[in-house]
């Protein structure tokens, strides 16, 4: 896996997608919109397949991503990437983002004005990369990008085809898998519905050859969110107290 400031591999000038990941990475890397540019080590950019169908986003950096630069690379991301493993997938294969680009001090939750300063980057991010699926890991990034306060433990394991900064896409939300490490039977949850996730890839999108839609009602926001619709033969939502808790 690359370093965050490896230099772009032979023949990739010459992908625009990758060229202009590389342009909004340095945009991110001098960026000073919050506090958080004081108190962290390094932007948290994201990585993975810049044309990946699968697109992960998490809360924010936690210490060894601050250290590292990478996206989830300790307890959380060693679960992940074995979720991942489960459908036949490695972290190579897909794209892997934040919310926020930089670390919260001692791990507190994102602040709405953070929130906010670092939207662009990931709505940049997803424009570019024009994933199928966004899969949304606990509250923070799933409030975000389904535009609902709905909690994850009403909204996990059901597809939401929706718009984001212009692209047809199915939002679905998991728990976070930080969460799940400690929760036995969040981390069952979780496990299940990462199985789904080759179904959900497979539904259908308006640029696809003879399956222009499925018949949900689509939610049409050019940039942020807005309403997204359910789809197909998914669970209805769950719901409880833990929902009030920050990660899920
Ligand atoms: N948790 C997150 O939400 N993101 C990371 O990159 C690591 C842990």
């Amino acid at each position: 896996m690359p370093a965050a400031t490896d230099p772009p591999a032979a023949g990739a000038a010459a992908d625009p997608i990758v060229a202009a990941l590389a342009d909004l990475r340095r945009e991110a890397e001098a960026c000073e919109r919050c506090l958080l540019a004081d108190t962290r080590t390094r932007v948290v950019f994201g990585e993975g397949d810049p044309h990946a169908d699968l697109m992960f986003v998490g809360e924010a950096p936690g210490y060894h991503e601050d250290q590292q630069g990478r996206p989830f690379v300790g307890q959380a991301g060693k679960l992940l990437e074995q979720l991942l493993a489960t459908i036949g997938l490695t972290r190579e294969q897909v794209y892997i983002a934040n919310v926020l680009k930089s670390r919260p001090p001692n791990n507190r939750d994102p602040r709405p004005e953070e929130i906010e300063a670092c939207e662009p980057f990931l709505l940049r991010q997803i424009e570019l990369i024009a994933p199928r699926v966004i899969c949304t890991l606990g509250n923070f990034s799933t409030k975000l990008l389904s535009g609902s306060q709905t909690g994850i433990t009403r909204v996990h394991g059901i597809p939401q085809r929706t718009t984001i900064a212009s692209r047809d896409l199915y939002l679905y939300p998991i728990f976070h898998p930080a969460a799940a490490l400690y929760t036995p039977a969040m981390l069952a949850t979780l496990k299940e519905d990462v199985l789904r996730l080759p179904e959900v890839l497979g539904l259908p999108l308006a640029g696809d050859d003879g399956a222009g839609d499925d018949g949900a009602v689509d939610a049409a926001a050019p940039e942020a969110p807005a309403g997204p619709s359910t789809v197909g033969p998914f669970a209805a939502p769950q719901g409880g107290p833990a929902e009030q808790l920050g990660l899920f």
